[in-house]
């Protein structure tokens, strides 16, 4: 097994200040189990401090580290080196930003404005539904829970919504969408017809095309397409 790999990184560069775009080549030695984050650490410590980039947990559980390598979005905290290597076929990686929102610098989106979709279809509960077990916790039969818990595992990476063909105009997106599914299939919900309202308009999951590119990249290996298609055919809601 090779321990340290010649690699090479173009990376796609913008500067705000002169909103000048390029593309920069950085060749450097990597251990097999540095990851991309490492990469652009060690990019930084030794060869150009001034490249941006965004982490915060490095531990797969933030999204902010979400990059597009050879065209594929994922998490750069994920991905070692020899992994790369690997499922790339080469040790030429083209790194971008991923495009859901403008690029504030370098490998750095405007984060917030991609979050506008996700926050207006209310990503909680809107109106509690009156807890039947007033005395304890609501109580989720673990048969109903299965159907979605799968998708509470959505980090908003906004991977997904980099590959969706749809994501465009006015579609809210697939990860907006199917934190809207998750909560109308939560028996939790009681505002049932403010989400539908959303989700069945110009906005909403007929603007989906059913390519299942959002199924393919998640990083946390959430089926969203199989959720869209859930509440394309009407059937969200639980017969426990
Ligand atoms: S569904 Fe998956 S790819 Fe999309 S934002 Fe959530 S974690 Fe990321
Ligand atoms: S299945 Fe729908 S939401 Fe998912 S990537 Fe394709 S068009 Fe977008």
């Amino acid at each position: 097994m090779k321990e340290i790999y010649n690699i090479t990184l173009r990376i796609k560069r913008y500067d705000p200040d002169t909103r000048k775009s390029w593309v920069q080549n950085y060749e450097l030695e990597a251990g097999r189990i540095l990851r991309f984050t490492d990469v652009f650490r060690k990019i930084n410590n030794e060869l150009d401090q001034t490249l941006a980039w965004n982490s915060s947990c490095e531990h797969a559980q933030c999204g902010t580290c979400a990059v597009k390598v050879n065209g594929k979005p994922l998490l750069a905290c994920e991905l070692l080196v020899e992994n790369a290597v690997a499922y790339f076929g080469t040790t030429l990686f083209k790194v971008e930003p991923i495009t859901i929102a403008p690029v504030v610098r370098d490998l750095i989106v405007d984060i917030e404005q991609a979050y506008q979709k996700v926050e207006k279809i209310k990503p909680y509960i809107i109106e509690p539904m009156q807890n039947p077990n007033a005395a304890n916790e609501y109580l989720i039969a673990p048969r109903e829970l299965e159907r979605y818990v799968d998708a509470t595992r959505c980090i908003n990476c906004f991977c997904c919504a980099t590959v969706c063909i749809s994501s465009h105009k006015s579609f809210l997106g697939p990860n907006a969408i199917m934190a809207s599914i998750v909560r109308l299939m939560d028996p939790r919900e009681k505002a049932k017809k403010e989400r539908e309202a959303l989700l069945y308009s110009e906005e909403g999951v007929y603007r989906c095309h059913t390519s299942k590119a959002c199924s393919f990249v998640c990083p946390k290996e959430i089926d969203v397409a199989h959720f869209i298609a859930l509440a394309k055919s009407g059937d969200l809601q639980s017969d426990v």
